[in-house]
């Protein structure tokens, strides 16, 4: 098998005197769709918020496209990386939300089209092209001079999916995306993940409370359990099949 896109070391994290990760190992390959899985507290969002370099390890690496997201090489020395290289790491990275994080005084489209173009340098007419395709594609292509004011919730969450993805990440990441909205919204926005993961080849992490969502998408499901991966393994044998006790009685609560 090729080398895994994402692979975590040995992570550790602490908040103060809080043991947050106890000693994460995980490998994500290109194009692979992950859920992660586990009661509140437990360290889900910790976990992608470091890939997104929103949180140092304590201790251990992560590693993304080969390159230490959080350690560089400098005068044959390894030092704390710089902003340019977490910068450069981060390029292949994308994240959703939970509250989704649209600038209000930016129209929907222009919300895609900004990072892109002042973040890459890319193009105008090609990055605008390519923002117009992919909110016509979450369903919002009426939308495009709307803000973000005037959308519903789920509206607004098509809109942040639609602006991560023109950035062309290798990897998304999606953090409890369906939690802040009201239950009728819920579906419109697991469908566009859904299609996403379908149609698009980059590999996704999905922070979840849906688990049949979780069933239906994900090809390895980890389930945190105080800090730890407590299991993993492919989506019917963690969420069916499994006989660990505290996960069992986890997912309970989904019945
Ligand atoms: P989950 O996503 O599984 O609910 P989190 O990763 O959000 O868990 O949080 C795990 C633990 O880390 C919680 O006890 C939370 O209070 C704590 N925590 C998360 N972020 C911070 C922070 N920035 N400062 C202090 N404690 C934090």
């Amino acid at each position: 098998m090729t080398e895994p896109i994402v692979q975590y070391r040995d992570v550790y994290k602490s908040f103060g005197d809080v043991k947050v990760l106890k000693g994460i190992n995980l490998d994500i390959h290109a194009g692979e769709k992950v859920a992660v899985i586990g009661p509140s507290g437990s360290g889900k969002t910790t976990i992608i918020r470091m890939l997104m370099t929103l949180e140092e390890p304590t201790s251990g690496d992560i590693i993304v496209s080969g390159e230490n997201l959080w350690k560089m090489e400098k005068n044959g020395k390894e030092v704390r990386a710089n902003e340019k290289h977490l910068r450069k790491v981060r390029g292949d990275i994308g994240m959703v939300f939970q509250h989704f994080n649209l600038f209000p005084h930016m129209t929907i489209l222009e919300n895609c089209m900004t990072a892109p173009i002042h973040v890459k340098k890319e193009d105008k007419h090609e990055v605008r092209e390519r923002a117009i395709q992919m909110l016509e594609r979450v369903g919002l292509g009426d939308k495009i001079d709307n803000y973000p004011s005037q959308l519903s919730g789920g509206q607004k969450q098509r809109v942040a999916m639609a602006r991560a993805v023109v950035m062309r990440p290798k990897i998304m990441l999606f953090d409890e995306v369906t939690s802040a909205l009201d239950p009728e919204l819920v579906g419109e926005v697991l469908e566009v993940i859904r299609d996403l993961a379908q149609h698009e080849d980059m590999a996704m992490v999905l922070v979840t409370h849906e688990m049949d969502f979780a069933l239906d998408i994900a090809d390895k499901v980890l389930f945190l359990d105080e800090g730890v991966i407590a299991e993993q393994g492919s989506a019917r044998d963690v969420i069916e099949h499994s006989q660990n006790e505290r996960l069992q009685s986890f997912l309970s609560r989904f019945r």
